[in-house]
């Protein structure tokens, strides 16, 4: 259900909010929708004067057959009249045959679509930097050494064997490095357990259409595939499967064609899983490493919250209210944020809060903050810092999509979609590369193991094992 009134009320703001998310090519989708819908207010009108006409000549044919049986009057008149009447409901048909398809053709440039910015989002390609964690101070570390390096060195990282079983961007963890990802995990979900969030596992596949709703397409707009899909039958499209690219994605279809009461709200939810990326147009330092691959464990979290008052029977999609007081959704986007800052400082890692700006929302985001650490690998590039987690709130665009609606106390007969969030809690490889390079002490050859993760490994990283 996309938000057909305010894009046609509004189809210069969707035109602009395309133009500065690099969605062009969907830029005039609004002005075509509100043209559609003149035609389609026209052919409705056209076909209430048809409706009329049609029972004008029903009905005389009625009184002819009526009067006919006692004057006989001339059957001419009444094949005439059978004949208008004939062609004037072929007519109707095709009419509302049109309609139809003008109805999806609206619905599929709606869906097109990105969702409108939040004002507090940069237009741009700039990122607004909101802060520091362990300080503001780039790290000055005595090696420059990669984890590839390091996890050679150490007996942690294969990707030889990856590259014979499966290709580029895949990898072995070994030893350690494989304790590592399990601890990490068992980390990330303590620190949201403890807050009272709850746990779930997601299934690794979801159906296409899932995927698209939450806003990952088959391909993204510089006409990428970034999913992998499983074809199994090739005339089930509709049911093809595809590989989550993240939790998100099944976390957000579990409620698809669901109600959630206004008192379940926030309801929040974490969880590890696979997650899966083709990375397609992915070039160049990256494709080395654990930084950018195919698949990795992420613990992810993600929220339905309810709507702002003053929006939820409205239509302008989550923006436009004047109030300055924090959506239920800010709360929990926040709350996100100082999940991810907590893990990242007891980490000890070094990084950078960043108020990202429209090209960088994606389709469904209204606003997002990526976290960005130092990796001292990567200090020809960005300064050092690469992207460990991104959280976003997505207003109502998936709800929309995916028909999650709230449903509120006894005899308030406000309808309205929820608004979800999303946010990594922790993505192990980044992190897992990020540590090694950080914790690495080029002296004793060996990785110190921040304390927080102690409680499910050893707190040294060493050459030779025991
Ligand atoms: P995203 O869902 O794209 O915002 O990514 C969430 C987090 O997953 C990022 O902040 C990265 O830490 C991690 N990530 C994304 N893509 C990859 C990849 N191809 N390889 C490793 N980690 C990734």
């Amino acid at each position: 259900t996309p938000n057909l009134k305010h894009i046609r009320q509004n189809p210069g703001l969707y035109e602009q909010n395309s133009v500065d998310r690099n969605y062009a090519p969907y830029a005039k989708n609004g002005w075509k929708i509100l043209e559609l819908h003149e035609k389609l207010v026209t052919l409705q009108h056209e076909a209430v004067r048809s409706r009329q006409t049609i029972n004008g000549l029903e009905k005389q044919l009625q009184a002819k057959r009526a009067g006919g049986r006692e004057d006989g009057s001339s059957t001419s008149t009444t094949d005439t009249l059978i004949a208008e009447a004939k062609a004037l409901k072929s007519a109707l048909e095709s009419r509302i045959d049109e309609e139809q398809r003008w109805r999806e053709e609206m619905d599929r440039l709606a869906l097109e679509l990105p969702n409108l910015s939040s004002l507090q989002t940069p237009v741009g390609d700039q990122p607004k930097l909101l802060g520091h964690i362990n300080g503001e101070a780039l790290p000055t570390p005595n090696h420059n050494r990669s984890h590839v390096d390091i996890g050679r060195e150490l007996d942690l990282l294969d990707f030889e064997a990856s590259a014979v079983t499966s290709g580029w961007g895949w990898y072995f963890l070994k030893n350690e490095a494989a304790l590592l990802e399990q601890a990490l995990i068992q980390y990330a979900l303590s620190v949201a357990l403890k807050r009272g969030w709850q746990i779930r596992t997601p299934p690794s596949l979801v159906y296409s259409h899932i995927a698209s709703a939450c806003g990952f397409m088959p391909r993204d707009q510089h006409g990428e595939t970034q999913i992998y899909s499983i074809t199994q039958d090739a005339d089930a499209a509709k049911s093809s499967l595809v590989l989550a690219g993240t939790a998100e994605i099944p976390f957000a279809g579990s409620q698809a064609n669901n109600v959630l009461s206004e008192h379940d709200l926030p309801l929040k939810i974490i969880g590890p899983s696979r997650s899966y990326r083709a990375e397609a147009g992915a070039r160049g330092v990256d494709t080395k490493g654990l930084y950018r691959v195919h698949e990795f464990t992420k613990v992810e979290m993600f929220a339905w919250t309810a709507p702002p008052p003053s929006l939820s029977s409205s239509d302008d999609g989550g923006f436009g209210g004047e109030e300055d007081t924090q959506t239920q959704a800010e709360v929990i986007f926040n709350e996100m944020i100082s999940i991810q800052i907590e893990i990242l400082t007891s980490l000890g890692l070094h990084a950078r809060v960043l108020e990202m700006p429209t090209t960088d929302l994606g389709a469904s985001a209204a606003r997002k903050i990526d976290i960005e650490a130092f990796f001292p690998s990567r200090t020809g590039i960005d300064d050092g810092y690469g992207e460990v987690t991104s959280a976003s709130i997505c207003t109502d665009y998936q709800a929309r999509r995916l028909n999650t609606k709230v449903r509120y106390a006894k005899g308030d007969v406000r309808q309205a979609f929820a608004h979800t969030v999303n946010g990594t809690a922790l993505a192990v490889p980044r992190i897992l590369a990020c540590l090694l390079e950080n914790g690495w002490d080029e002296e004793s050859r060996s990785v110190k193991v921040p304390e927080c993760l102690r409680r499910w490994m050893p707190g040294e990283i060493a050459t030779i094992r025991a």
